[in-house]
């Protein structure tokens, strides 16, 4: 029977979701790849166990999480219903629609049919009442705003989700995204953007603008799937995420990418940090991104990923070097 470590909650400062009252932990961890149904269940588990023992308390999923696809939910939920049963109230868990799901012109995009029949089929897969945030996955530029938001503030009514965010919507979009929800008394809890030290576009327009409107926002693939870790400088290892397809574009394996990967290495180590545990220090060094939301692979990767909180200050120097390295 797995019993939670007792000091899960000693060492973490958690932090605050814009200006709700919600605070998430500086590190999130995401089921987007390894939870799946042709992944091996018990290292999964082990994962999701290793890091409540370490003060992550947020598990961020989707519809289509997996493969196959709703595999990654179902997984959760059976980790839940082992393992977490009487710890629902620690947890923040998320889920989203938006992306392709299921066949036919419901089964993907910002309709409200397909908004809340997701939402219902997520919380089957995880045997869940409710969860805790959900998204809109992306923008649909073929679908009125009002009517995604509208989906997201009947879901907030009914209980099905606490709190309503959007992914990847530019600046302008979530403005709109925002007043729409306010207007129906349903703050915009907050934002999931790519951000990592190789894809800075929210730091033009977006991170203002967040917080503006008092929305939280969470940094998906701080180490951009795994590029900002040591592992590529050598050649493809034959278990990492580019040696699988999908995913991993090739062409980020590029020479002009790899050479910034080793000089940002270089910095990582001369402040005693492996490169993976600096690129998470380093979404967390504005007080506007309040969680890093990583993946990982196996409990080894996640304990070297959550290590990023034992230095998360940079000098000025430091970050004038990684600016000048660091460009998308
Ligand atoms: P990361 O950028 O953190 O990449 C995770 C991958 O990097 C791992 O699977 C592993 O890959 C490698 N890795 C992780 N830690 C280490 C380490 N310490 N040392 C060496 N390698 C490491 O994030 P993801 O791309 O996985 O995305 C994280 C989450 O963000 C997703 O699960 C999902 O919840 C969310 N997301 C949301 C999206 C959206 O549209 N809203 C889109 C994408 C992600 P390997 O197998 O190669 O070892």
């Amino acid at each position: 029977m797995y019993v939670p470590a007792q000091n899960r909650y000693d060492d973490v400062t958690y932090r605050q979701c814009g200006r709700s009252g919600l605070k998430l932990p500086p590190i999130s961890l995401g089921l987007w790849h390894n939870f799946g149904g042709t992944d091996v269940f018990e290292t999964g588990r082990a994962v999701i166990r290793r890091a409540f023992d370490r003060g992550v308390t947020h598990f961020d999923l989707a519809n289509n999480y997996g493969p196959p696809y709703g595999s990654a939910e179902e997984n959760f939920g059976l980790i839940l219903e082992r393992d977490f049963r009487s710890h629902r109230d620690e947890l923040i868990i998320s889920s989203k629609a938006g992306w392709d799901m299921w066949a036919g012109p419901y089964g993907l995009g910002g309709s409200r049919k397909h908004v809340l029949a997701s939402l219902d089929q997520s919380l089957k897969r995880m045997k869940l009442d409710y969860v805790d945030i959900f998204y809109s996955h992306r923008p649909t530029p073929d679908v009125p705003l009002e009517e995604t938001m509208g989906a997201l503030v009947q879901m907030h009514r009914q209980g099905k989700a606490l709190y309503v965010g959007i992914s990847s919507y530019g600046p302008e979009r979530t403005r709109q995204a925002e007043k729409i929800l306010r207007a129906e008394g349903v703050p915009l809890l907050i934002h999931q953007p790519s951000y990592s030290l190789l894809n800075r576009w929210i730091e033009d327009k977006l991170l203002a603008t967040l917080e503006e409107l008092g929305t939280g926002c969470i940094a998906f693939s701080p180490l951009a799937q795994g590029m900002l870790t040591n592992k590529y400088l050598n050649g493809v290892p034959a278990d990492a995420r580019a040696a699988k397809g999908g995913s991993f574009q090739q062409d980020m394996l590029s020479e002009q990418n790899l050479a910034m990967v080793r000089a940002l290495d270089a910095i990582a180590k001369r402040r005693g940090q492996t490169l993976a545990q600096m690129a998470i220090a380093w979404v967390l060094r504005d007080p506007r991104v309040t969680s890093a939301l990583i993946g990982a692979r196996n409990v080894a990767q996640l304990d070297d990923s959550l290590d990023a909180l034992n230095n998360l200050t940079f000098t000025a120097e430091e970050l004038a070097e990684i600016d000048a390295h660091a460009r998308d």
